[in-house]
């Protein structure tokens, strides 16, 4: 595993991340099996997606226990976690891997806490963003707002990309708003105000 260092700030202090996370080990089903780990790296040698993570599946329980919540939040693993479940059918100590991810996903989004230019967070915001105005995707906007985000050089690079894609009419030059985009609109509000409770 490369070295990995974090340069922001902490954001939320750590026992607030601990607190905030055993709350939604609470809502996991043997939840609190997570302290009998043993660090056999079953969970790891079962992941498909465990050569791309910046910490492994059993490397971040190890953090967890060790308090190191924002390292795991500020780290790749959670959001290139496919859910295949591999690693929670494996483990010998029957620790819910999968659903650990997904609190951790939860905990992120809660606080507000990303790597850097990571493409996945960077994607979702421009997609929810262009419904919110046109009540539907807008995939010029999309791929431009994208790439600005994660990587301006490229942008530049995948213009010949772009205008290919038009002159076939698979790509549309300006957005289309939909008639009732006030209802999508709505709907995305509501979503947001129940994630804030
Ligand atoms: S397979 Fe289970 S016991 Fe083994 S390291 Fe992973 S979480 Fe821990
Ligand atoms: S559920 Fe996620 S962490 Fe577990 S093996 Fe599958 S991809 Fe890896």
């Amino acid at each position: 595993m490369a070295e990995k260092t974090f340069t922001e700030p902490a954001v939320k202090t750590e026992a607030e991340l601990r607190a905030s996370f055993w709350q939604q080990v609470k809502s996991i089903p043997h939840g609190e099996k997570l302290k009998e780990c043993i660090q056999c790296g079953t969970c790891t040698g079962s992941c498909p997606v465990s050569y791309i993570m910046d910490t492994t599946p059993r490397q971040n329980v190890a953090l967890l226990r060790a308090g190191r919540i924002e390292d795991i939040l500020q780290s790749r693993s959670i959001w290139l976690c496919a859910s295949c479940y591999s690693c929670t059918v494996r483990c010998p100590a029957e620790i819910k891997i999968t659903d650990m991810m997904y609190a951790l996903k939860r905990l992120a989004m809660e606080k507000k806490i990303y790597p850097e230019k990571f493409p996945v967070y960077a994607l979702s915001k421009a997609f929810i963003d262009n419904v919110y105005k046109y009540g539907r995707n807008y995939e010029m906007g999309l791929g431009i707002r994208y790439l600005l985000k994660v990587s301006p050089l490229k942008l530049a690079g995948s213009a010949g990309f772009g205008i290919a894609m038009m002159s076939r009419g698979r790509l549309g030059v300006l957005p289309k708003t939909i008639k009732k985009v006030d209802e999508v609109r709505a709907i995305i509000d509501r979503a947001k105000q129940l994630g804030e409770h």
